[in-house]
């Protein structure tokens, strides 16, 4: 991973808009939330309260499979309980019915459905029938390293009806980006991960996608998010250019929290659990600070939530 600039958090008063502009907080209602995620809302509120942005939430449940209305309505119920409220698609008070509030991904087909057509029209989608077994097989990659789809079905005229995967063909392209955090970076998605799936074979709308098409709907100038979506920026610059994005989009990866052994921290880890946290008595202000020590931003014991803008003033 690329270092960070030393002074990063003093850069952002130069390097963003002064007013006006709209990230957002999006979180998979795939479990509960765990300190990583506050992590994330830390950097999300408080870059947007420091230097005039709006946070905007959504609920990135495109994976009917894996999403459960109980992880969503814990997720509101602990962003309530933090005191962390959404400018954007919010009702006005949180115990308000969120149902015809909230932008979330379940219910966006159609616009999903609209941005794979103009890409149809371009020329640009194909059919895929390669599981993931296949193209690990065409592929052979170290376990934990991303296989970069060889095309195989680019040019193998699959019928339309056969599968219900479509990949869009990423051409070679250099995706350059400044992170706010990391500095400038360059991706060539063509050779990192090939040509991009965009629904998979059982008709779900892929994450890339989904996120790609709503940061545009949705308005979005700054993605606040972990490193573990660094190799994931580039081929969503390439693919939110060929939907035709104009408006500039900029990005910072923060670092992630870890175990002591170093590995990530996950939503099935419960010692990390806000909701086990609160159970155990903790206050927001506790928990907002231990996210920001352990984040490397303060070193404080509590940190009340309309602070979190001095932590990136
Ligand atoms: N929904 C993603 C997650 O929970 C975040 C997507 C993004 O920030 O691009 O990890």
């Amino acid at each position: 991973m690329p270092s960070p600039h030393p002074d990063w958090r003093h850069r952002l008063a130069h390097a963003l808009p002064s007013t006006g502009w709209r990230t957002r907080f999006a979180p998979a209602p795939t479990g509960y939330l765990h300190l990583g995620h506050l992590v994330n809302a830390l950097h999300v509120w408080g870059m947007a309260r420091a230097h005039g942005g709006t946070v905007l939430l959504r609920i990135e449940d495109h994976d009917g499979t894996r999403c459960r209305p109980e992880y969503e309505a814990a997720l509101l119920d602990d962003l309530e309980w933090l005191g962390l409220h959404p400018d954007v698609y919010a009702p006005p008070t949180f115990r308000a019915d969120w149902s015809g509030h909230a932008a979330r991904q379940s219910n966006q087909h159609a616009r999903y459905a609209t941005a794979l057509e103009s890409l149809h029209a371009a020329g640009l989608v194909y059919p895929c029938r390669c599981t993931r077994r296949d193209i690990a097989i065409q592929v052979p990659h170290q376990p934990g390293e991303e296989p970069c789809y060889p095309g195989t079905c680019r040019e193998a005229s699959v019928p339309p009806g056969e599968s219900f995967a479509r990949r869009v063909r990423l051409d070679p392209f250099i995706a350059g980006f400044d992170d706010l955090r990391l500095g400038p970076m360059v991706h060539e998605p063509a050779r990192q991960c090939g040509d991009l799936l965009v629904r998979d074979r059982h008709a779900q709308w892929t994450y890339q996608f989904a996120v790609v098409v709503d940061d545009q709907a949705h308005d979005i100038d700054v993605v606040i998010r972990g490193e573990d979506l660094l190799a994931s920026t580039g081929r969503q610059l390439q693919l939110a250019a060929l939907l035709g994005r104009t408006r500039p989009l900029r990005f910072l990866h923060h670092a992630l929290l870890v175990h002591p052994d170093g590995s990530k921290l996950s939503k099935a880890t419960r010692d990390t659990s806000l909701r086990e946290m609160r159970a155990a008595g903790a206050r927001p202000e506790a928990l907002l600070a231990e996210a920001a020590r352990r984040a490397g931003l303060v070193q404080r014991d509590t940190l009340p939530v309309t602070a979190l803008a001095e932590l990136f003033g």
